[in-house]
């Protein structure tokens, strides 16, 4: 799953973006209001982080902008605005949430899933074929019942062939899943976390089809 997280202060952007990153989100970050922004209308995301003191463009008025353009991504408002006011205000130009700073990470973490849970995506029954099962709100995979272990990326990567199973996923496709922005993307990532997928989940749950990428299920 992708987050946009926008936070215009470098050490608690960082900070956050590596937080989420280990949760196991694609995060792209954008500095100020205006890139925040222009990422939106170049990319589609599951959530979006939104501070509101910002550059350029204030937080609110992006969050008006979006909702008057009829985008419903979950917004969660991270700020040190802490007033009532403040947060009705920002609950009533359409965030999802809102949590003051200085906050939590696994308090973050958590809102998020929550959010993430009640705006649906693929019901829960879809993200399942054969043996394997996943919940993805609870970050749990089941093979025939029993837990698998899988690591963050794997995670992702599973999550992405299951919401568009029976879809030829192309390497592109799938290394767009793992990756945000300029974060180095090795050659032979997504083989390398398929060949862990198969060993843990079964070799044929995943077929190659040559040429073209991966799919789970019928294509
Ligand atoms: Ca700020």
């Amino acid at each position: 799953m992708r987050i946009l997280l926008v936070e215009d202060d470098a050490l608690l952007g960082d900070g956050t973006r590596a937080g989420l990153r280990l949760a196991g989100y694609a995060v792209d970050w954008a500095q100020d209001g205006e890139a925040a922004s222009v990422a939106l209308r170049g990319q589609k995301y599951d959530a979006i982080v939104l501070d509101l003191g910002l550059p350029r463009r204030d937080g609110l008025a992006l969050l008006r902008e979006l909702r008057g353009r009829d985008v419903l991504t979950p917004v969660l408002i991270l700020t040190a605005r802490d007033t009532r006011e403040d947060k009705v205000a920002g609950l009533d130009a359409g965030a999802d949430d809102y949590l003051t700073k200085p906050f939590d990470l696994e308090e973050l973490q958590a809102r998020l899933r929550a959010l993430l849970r009640r705006a649906g995506g693929p019901p829960a029954a879809a993200l399942a074929h054969g043996p394997v099962s996943m919940d993805p709100a609870g970050r749990r995979v089941l093979r025939a019942g029993q837990p698998v272990a899988l690591s963050a990326r794997e995670f992702t990567l599973l999550h992405d062939l299951l919401a568009h199973k029976g879809r030829i996923r192309s390497k592109s496709e799938l290394e767009e899943s793992l990756y945000a922005w300029g974060e180095e993307i090795e050659s032979n990532t997504v083989e390398v976390y398929i060949h862990h997928l198969r060993k843990k989940l079964g070799a044929d749950f995943i077929r190659t089809v040559r040429g073209l990428g991966y799919v789970v299920g019928e294509s």
